[in-house]
């Protein structure tokens, strides 16, 4: 079974003129289709060397030393300005570390510190279990209503944006549909209501244009190891637009976000800008593999990348509408590609047999809950033509239902 000829002609026009090809040489690739990028990028060729002299010899011979030496202190803060380029931040406006959870409950209270008085946090009702949960600690810790509405629906949204509203937090890319935000206009609605925002730009950060300044947002978080490539684990990063940069009171008073940490003062005052981001020490040698990662990205034009990104999307729903839906797979995506992440699920009854024997196969993809798999598209590493391959793999393993063997049901601590 394999997909029309048209549409493998134009895969492979597209390879021929693609702008990205040459990227995908600085990763370590294993066989098989990865579509999984948008929960773990691929390793870049440049980590294991800087990784190496990290360890051997900053760590090994340079020891304490290395904190200035190596310039191990400021790490953070130029990591965090060369992520500031790929969300359109200004330097100083961002800075990496801690984990997006973390990020997320520190901007989430210094947002609601700058509306006291004000009674609401609203976030989306079907957000990523973390941004929830959070969510849900800091209204009962601050005393605030939490109150969840489905963002895509722009007439709730709308409702729940009153003179109540304290801050509002979004992802930019819902998780499961790929739904993508108008960050500006919800943004600009949320602030007429007299609120600040929170993104979360988890899903977004290195896989379309994310201009915070231009949309004004008040804070943003995001993760590091989905588009952006820097590894299990990776830092996460924090915003604060220059608006709040001397008056955002983060909650977690830590040592390394004082304005002079070895003046060792009794008392807390927070470095300027989004220093005071900072908690802890820094975890230097994952902040190290970050920043040799990011070194791909300073050759990227995001515009390609975009619309790379969108004609794989393109790609991979059409073949699948052709050749699965005899299968009962329905895609979910959003249509218009001014609304679209760059993923694609896929449902259907027995998405997690299908997605493990799909993995056997060497496609990778995830399965969500209840009945989704989910296939994620990073432009630097794939080919038209690799999207191809895995819908005909798919095609297969559902025609020959080799997913119904038993050992492709046992559930993983992981999905
Ligand atoms: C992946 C993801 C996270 C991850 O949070 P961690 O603290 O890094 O585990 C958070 N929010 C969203 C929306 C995500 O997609």
């Amino acid at each position: 079974m394999a997909e029309p000829t048209d549409l493998r002609a134009r895969a492979e026009q597209l390879d021929r003129v693609d702008p990205l090809a040459d990227l995908r040489q600085r990763f370590v690739l294993p066989p098989g289709v990865y579509l999984d990028g948008n929960s773990l990028g691929p390793l870049p060729r440049a980590v294991p060397d800087r990784l190496e002299r990290v360890v051997r010899h900053e760590w090994g011979q340079g020891l304490i030393g290395s904190w200035n030496s190596a310039g191990w202190f400021t790490l953070p803060l130029r990591v965090g300005d060369r992520i500031a380029r790929r969300v359109g931040a200004p330097p100083g406006s961002v800075v990496a570390g801690d984990s997006t959870s973390v990020q997320l409950f520190n901007t989430l209270v210094a947002a609601a510190r700058l509306r006291p008085g004000r009674r609401t946090l609203v976030s989306d009702v079907a957000n990523f279990p973390t941004d929830g949960y959070v969510a849900g600690s800091v209204a009962r810790l601050l005393g605030l209503d939490l109150v969840l509405v489905d963002p895509s629906e722009p007439l709730a949204l709308a409702r729940v944006l009153d003179g109540h509203l304290a801050v509002l937090t979004l992802s930019h890319v819902d998780y499961r549909t790929g739904v993508l935000h108008d960050m500006a206009a919800v943004t600009a609605a949320a602030h007429a209501a007299g609120g600040v925002v929170v993104w979360d730009l988890a899903h977004s950060a290195g896989a379309l244009p994310v201009d915070l300044m231009g949309a004004e947002a008040d804070f943003a978080v995001g993760c590091t190891y989905k588009y952006l490539d820097g590894g299990p684990g990776s830092p996460a990063f924090g915003f604060v637009h220059p608006r709040w940069h001397d008056v955002a009171e983060p909650p977690l008073t830590g040592w390394l976000g004082h304005a002079t940490p070895f003046a060792l003062e009794p008392e807390y005052r927070p470095a300027e800008g989004a220093a005071r981001l900072r908690v802890g020490t820094p975890p230097v040698l994952s902040m190290a593999a970050l920043d040799a990662a990011l070194d791909v990205w300073d050759e990227v034009d995001i515009a390609d990348v975009r619309a790379k990104s969108l004609a794989l999307t393109d790609l991979f729903v059409e073949a699948c509408q052709g050749l699965l839906e005899p299968f009962g797979v329905q895609v979910v995506v959003p249509r218009e590609h001014a609304r679209r992440g760059s993923q694609v699920c896929l449902r259907h009854p027995d998405a997690y047999p299908v997605v493990q024997a799909l993995v056997e196969r060497g496609v990778v993809g995830d399965f969500r809950e209840p009945d989704l798999m989910r296939f994620g598209f990073t432009p630097l590493t794939l080919r038209h033509a690799d999207v191809l391959d895995a819908v005909d793999v798919l095609a297969d393993v559902l025609a020959s239902q080799a997913w119904r063997e038993p050992r492709f049901a046992r559930r993983a601590a992981v999905t």
